[in-house]
């Protein structure tokens, strides 16, 4: 899975920043100071570092200092607001991107992205994800927000709740690899807080209903005692 680690020391902002990444299928990690960010960056080789400026103990120029000498990994530079020099200053630096706070959850997201796609670090959805899905069996189109399913005699539309859409985007999208009821539970439903793994199995026969899979033909296989698997057909 392809993570992402946070510089950041203001608490609130960790949290948004984790929920964004989460339920788009990172794996997140995030540290309130430079020094342990910066021993994150060796020990956990993320794929992308966000980097706050203002940090106590060691700043965040410094950390991006190190950074560079350690590694070619996109970082991408986050600002209190009004701090135009800041964004010269990063960039010639060595940052990647910047993001200028408050930033909406989408703008930072896609930066983010990009920076990904263009330090070819991106796992999992293939360059096909961004305009849809389909793999033969199975076809989501994002915009649309529809589901087609195949199946014997031609293709069916699918109507999904917007949990039961998320549920099987977040599986295909990491088709082949086991998630656990608790990355699902993030990544597919609004609010996950208070919620147990049951919820999870719940949803799972729903949708597995509605798409007509049983256990003989469903590609969404439960993997007892660690979670879900999606298999792609072929
Ligand atoms: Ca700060």
């Amino acid at each position: 899975m392809t993570k992402i680690l946070a510089v950041e020391d203001e608490p609130e902002i960790v949290l948004a920043l984790r929920l964004v990444f989460e339920r788009a299928g990172y794996e997140f990690i995030s540290s309130s100071d430079g020094r342990a960010g910066l021993r994150l960056v060796h020990q956990e080789k993320p794929d992308l570092v966000l980097l706050d400026i203002g940090l106590p103990g060691m700043d965040g120029w410094t950390v991006l200092e190190r950074i560079r000498d350690l590694a070619d990994l996109p970082v991408l530079m986050l600002s209190a607001q009004g701090q135009e020099a800041d964004k010269v200053r990063g960039l010639r630096a060595g940052a990647d991107d910047y993001v200028t706070k408050p930033f909406t959850n989408n703008e930072l997201l896609a930066r983010a992205e990009a920076l990904l796609r263009r330090a070819g670090r991106t796992a999992g959805p293939g360059p096909d994800w961004e305009s849809g899905y389909d793999d033969g069996l199975v076809r989501i189109d994002h915009r649309a927000r529809t589901v087609q399913i195949t199946e014997q005699g031609g293709d069916r539309a699918v109507e999904l709740t917007n949990t039961e859409f998320r549920l099987l985007n977040v599986l295909a999208k990491h088709a082949g690899a086991v998630l656990s009821a608790r990355q699902l539970l993030t990544q597919a439903w609004d609010d996950p807080t208070g919620l147990g793994p049951e919820r999870v199995k719940f949803a799972m026969l729903r949708l597995r209903r509605k798409l007509r899979w049983d256990n003989t033909n469903s590609p969404i296989k439960a993997v007892r005692g660690v979670g879900y698997r999606y298999d792609r057909p072929g």
